[in-house]
């Protein structure tokens, strides 16, 4: 881990902690990595298998949509072909309009779900909304499971904003429309929150979250929402989109966030690209909080750009090749190896920066660029330890990098 010095993120806004499962978010714990599936709940195997491949790729929770009676029934089928796979992750059902209706019917799907999520703007409408919302607390103290309560810009409740409009035209100096609509929205999440509260739900088992697909609004509404209360938060931007858009979008916002201290849990809502893995929303998640120093998932690679020095694509696949493999190796590593998620490692194009930088990480390699002798350092501790040749360095670099991380990280006990 790099030393944060003088820019070193703010403490952590103190949160009451929520369990999940074996899982904490909140209170002293790290902040959490979470997910969602996209598939048909009511696609048992389907579910199962997205769900295993996002926990293997680091998401600490997953949640799944539990939309229809079909799908509530195959939560509990779900949940019995993980613990067969050894996948021990926590399923979170997301649940919109028929919630109340859905845990009541169908008790297995209540019981093996982790937590709730629902989104008090689509709860239920009119005199209804709060008898369905008291339903579902109540299901929640029934089968001992957290909730959170999921404001969304998209889907805030009307008849709150008109309320908020009309209590504005009364100030002597009226908000602009858009604190007007960040308050609705924190509104909706505490006034629901102190509701559940009011029905038994304890502060321990009450996540919160304002979700708007804006960056600069996103920031707003958390800075507030965290200053007004010490539920545990859910971090994340709405609909942030595809591609490089997307994870600049929620990586600009949540590290402005976390730097602040705010934030006990995130997600990363990438649209993926067609045929896209949907684990790439938790290899973001967990880099955002690895670059920033606040969380080690899986040693990370530095690596230059490359310029006019280097006319191969050796060093692009070097970096390449030395990334995968470690991604790879994580799973049986982080087993094996205490410690091995924090190995610093280097692979840089030429001369001008290549050995300074890989002094910097515990392995590094320089290449040679254009017109350099064809000899590639290897620094290790930053000290010089070899010197690679010929057309298999990528393999053998890779060696290095095996023995090294067998010789260096005590085996776990
Ligand atoms: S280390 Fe060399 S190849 Fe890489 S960007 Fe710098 S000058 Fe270019």
């Amino acid at each position: 881990m790099t030393d944060p010095g003088e820019n070193a993120a703010s403490p952590r806004r103190p949160s009451v902690g929520v369990r999940i499962g074996a899982t904490t978010m909140g209170g002293s714990a790290p902040v959490v990595v979470q997910s969602m599936t996209n598939t048909d709940t009511a696609d048992v195997a389907g579910t199962a298998r997205q769900v295993a491949e996002l926990a293997r790729a680091g998401s600490e929770l997953v949640r799944i949509t539990v939309n229809t009676p079909e799908a509530a029934a195959a939560v509990p089928r779900i949940r019995e072909r993980l613990d067969m796979m050894g996948v021990g992750v926590p399923l979170i059902g997301d649940f919109h309009y028929n919630g109340h209706q859905l845990l009541e019917g169908e008790p297995a799907c209540a019981q093996a779900l982790g937590k709730y999520r629902i989104n008090p703007g689509n709860v239920g409408f009119g005199r209804k909304k709060d008898i369905q919302f008291a339903a579902i607390v109540e299901a929640a103290l029934k089968y001992d499971k957290p909730v959170r309560i999921g404001a969304n810009w998209g889907s805030l409740d009307q008849s709150m904003v008109a309320a908020l409009m009309d209590e504005n035209h009364a100030r002597a100096e009226p908000w602009d429309a858009a604190r007007v609509g960040r308050e609705a929205l924190i509104r909706s999440a505490l006034d629901s929150a102190a509701r559940a509260e009011e029905l038994g739900l304890p502060r321990s088992r009450i996540v919160l979250s304002c979700k708007v697909s804006g960056v600069q609004e996103l920031i707003a509404v958390y800075r507030d929402l965290a200053a007004r209360c010490d539920y545990a938060l859910h971090l994340g931007l709405t609909e942030a989109g595809m591609g490089s858009k997307g994870i600049v979008a929620s990586s600009a916002a949540l590290s402005v966030l976390l730097q602040e201290g705010i934030g006990d849990t995130i997600r990363i809502s990438l649209t993926p690209e067609p045929g896209e893995s949907r684990t790439r929303e938790v290899i973001v998640a967990q880099e955002l909080l690895q670059t920033m120093g606040l969380r080690a998932f899986t040693p990370l690679v530095t690596a230059c750009p490359g310029c006019g020095r280097t006319t191969s694509t050796l060093f692009q696949e070097l970096a390449k090749t030395v990334q995968d493999h470690v991604r790879a190796k994580m799973p049986e590593w982080r087993l094996k190896y205490d410690g091995v998620e924090n190995l610093t490692l280097a692979v840089m194009g030429c001369v001008v920066n290549g050995p300074g930088e890989s002094k910097h990480a515990d392995i590094g390699i320089s290449l040679p660029g254009t017109g350099e002798a064809p000899a590639a350092p290897v620094f290790i501790d930053g000290a010089k330890a070899m010197t690679l040749r010929g057309d298999n360095i990528a393999h053998e670099f890779v060696g290095v990098v095996e023995d090294y991380v067998a010789r260096r990280y005590a085996p776990r006990a």
